[in-house]
């Protein structure tokens, strides 16, 4: 067998179901590549999440993403979490340090790493839009960053307990057409590929936002976006969350400094690709 064939390529996965539509193992792959380093990134369309998280050991697999549905579930079978995972109440990062299965949470970091690349956290007021995973990542991100955040949601039991753990206001959506803020945050899935033609808020006015950020990035420019950017608004799509959300999971696992604009396009040239987003 020639020395290519018999190299120990280290193992990461994504765990998730479904996780045919993800772009985690074409960015994870490209990022590894353009480092020189010889790893495979696997993903698995989870049935059991406990006999799944106790699998990385035995098949010492060294990294894993978790997805939809299981970001909460994988937290009990895990040996430590971190503080933000914690607060976040979602894990979607887990380190296996020589047998020891560590959970973290990027999505939160990864969007204060995006949002700080754009505008000053600190200070501001943010809208956000949702009270699901995403939204509570939001929320951290935004209270960690001294943002001044409050919760609009359709459902008053799950938008005001939200609220109320992040120690901010809540609103109802039917009140929307009365609120301001700095930034808007849409942290629910409507827009998403492939129901590209709904808005979480037709009709709407969006100039009393400066900003308008959409958490989605399939379509890269989501019908809110549009809408916001008519309405003369800042706009952000949810790649550049994705990207570091990316990147800083493998800076857990390997240490290394990923090569963000390589993932970045790599993501952008598979979305382009896509008819929905040829116009962006
Ligand atoms: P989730 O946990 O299912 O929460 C979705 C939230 O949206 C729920 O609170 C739901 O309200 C609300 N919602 C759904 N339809 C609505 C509607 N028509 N009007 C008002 N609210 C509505 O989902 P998630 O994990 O938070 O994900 C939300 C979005 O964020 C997805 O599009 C996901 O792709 C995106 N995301 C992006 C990244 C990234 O890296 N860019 C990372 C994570 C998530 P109810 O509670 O009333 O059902």
């Amino acid at each position: 067998m020639g020395k290519a064939m018999s190299a120990q390529k280290e193992i990461y996965a994504l765990f998730g179901d479904p996780v045919g539509h993800s772009l985690s193992p074409l960015m994870h792959r490209a990022a590894y590549e353009a480092m020189g380093i010889g790893a495979l990134y696997i993903p698995f369309r989870v049935a059991d999440i406990e006999a799944a998280v106790r699998g990385i050991r035995g098949l010492d697999i060294r990294g894993v993403s978790v997805t939809l549905p299981f970001k909460t579930q994988a937290m009990a079978w895990l040996d430590s979490i971190d503080e933000a995972a914690r607060a976040v109440g979602a894990v979607n990062t887990i380190v296996n340090r020589n047998g020891r299965l560590e959970g973290f949470n990027t999505d939160w970091s990864g969007l204060a790493e995006d949002l700080g690349e754009c505008m000053v956290i600190q200070g501001k007021t943010f809208a956000v839009l949702g009270a699901g995973g995403a939204a509570r990542a939001a929320l951290y991100a935004i209270v960690r960053e001294e943002g001044r955040p409050f919760v609009i949601s359709r459902s008053r039991t799950k938008g005001e307990a939200l609220a109320a753990g992040f120690g901010c206001p809540w609103q109802s959506l039917t009140e929307i057409g009365r609120l301001s803020a700095d930034c808007l945050i849409n942290a629910t899935p409507v827009g998403m590929a492939p129901a590209v033609e709904q808005t979480p808020l037709p009709g709407l006015d969006l100039s009393r936002f400066a900003w308008v950020v959409d958490l989605i990035y399939n379509p890269l420019k989501s019908k809110l976006l549009a809408q916001a950017e008519a309405a003369g608004c800042f706009v952000r799509s949810g790649l550049g969350m994705f990207v570091h959300q990316g990147a800083q999971q493998i800076r857990l696992w390997t240490g290394l400094e990923p090569p963000l604009s390589v993932m970045r396009e790599v993501v952008l040239e598979t979305l382009k690709a896509d008819d929905r987003n040829k116009a962006c």
